[in-house]
């Protein structure tokens, strides 16, 4: 089985101790390459200093995950823009907008959102979506900006059946990771209708270990679970899943 692990935050000092590791148990088990979602400033360097030990294999991306976005959040996006101007990244991410934790940088988190889009349509680049407790304010700032150029990730889907489709109808593939062996989550009952060719397999490690490991730090070796997941709730082969989602992931990312 070969898979993309679209989402991980490996760079974390959760696996300080025993990175290597981790990266050797998630080839072994057909990872191919892991897309790195950048957090806020000063996880940028150490985003950047495992992309340097393992080249090529781990990939990183550029943006202010919305629970870090500050009140004098331009300081932030100007040094944003200047590393996307710097180098090649495959992604603005992870950008958004999140009112479970605290709503009162909602206006701030909104425009942060819309900026960053914008950007990795200016560098004609995919986006990694964070969203929580706020999938309509994310489809309108993404309807109002929506064109060709418009493409990326709602990542770690939880939502309704309508929700996914009106992720799709915007022209973004939809993350699918841990949530989805929640029994609680009810994806049993959407994943059946989203297109195959629309997933990408993602962990958010170290954070939503998939069942069994829930509440244990997570990791991409852990891809594989997601993948039989799909698989079972669609009903056609694990091998399909981990083509298809492959092939989306090489193509959105241009990997
Ligand atoms: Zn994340």
């Amino acid at each position: 089985m070969k898979i993309i692990e679209t989402h991980a935050h490996i760079y974390s000092s959760k696996f300080k101790e025993d990175r290597g590791e981790t990266i050797e148990r998630a080839k072994e088990n057909g990872v191919a390459k892991i897309i790195m979602p950048n957090i806020d400033l000063p996880s940028i360097e150490q985003m950047m200093a495992v992309e340097e030990e393992y080249p090529d294999y781990c990939i990183a991306t550029m943006g202010i995950h919305p629970c870090y976005v500050e009140k004098d959040f331009n300081k932030q996006l100007y040094e944003v823009e200047d590393w996307l101007n710097k180098r090649k990244f495959c992604a603005v991410g992870e950008i958004g907008i999140d009112l479970y934790w605290d709503k009162t940088l909602q206006a701030e988190q909104e425009e942060a959102f819309k900026i960053q889009v914008e950007f990795a349509k200016k560098h004609k680049i995919p986006f990694i979506i964070h969203g929580r407790e706020a999938t309509d304010e994310i489809l309108k700032v993404l309807k109002s900006l929506q064109d060709d150029d418009l493409k990326g990730v709602f990542h770690c889907f939880g939502g309704t059946v309508e929700e996914a489709e009106q992720i799709i109808d915007l022209g973004l593939h939809i993350g699918i990771g841990g949530v989805s062996t929640f029994k609680k989550a009810g994806m049993d009952k959407v994943l059946p209708s989203i297109d195959l060719n629309k997933i990408v397999l993602e962990t958010d490690c170290p954070y939503l270990a998939p069942v069994p490991y829930r509440g244990k730090r997570n990791e991409p070796s852990y891809l594989p679970i997601i993948a039989h997941q799909i698989a079972k709730h669609k009903e056609v082969d694990v091998e399909l899943v981990a083509q298809q989602t492959t092939q989306n992931a090489e193509s959105l990312f241009q990997l």
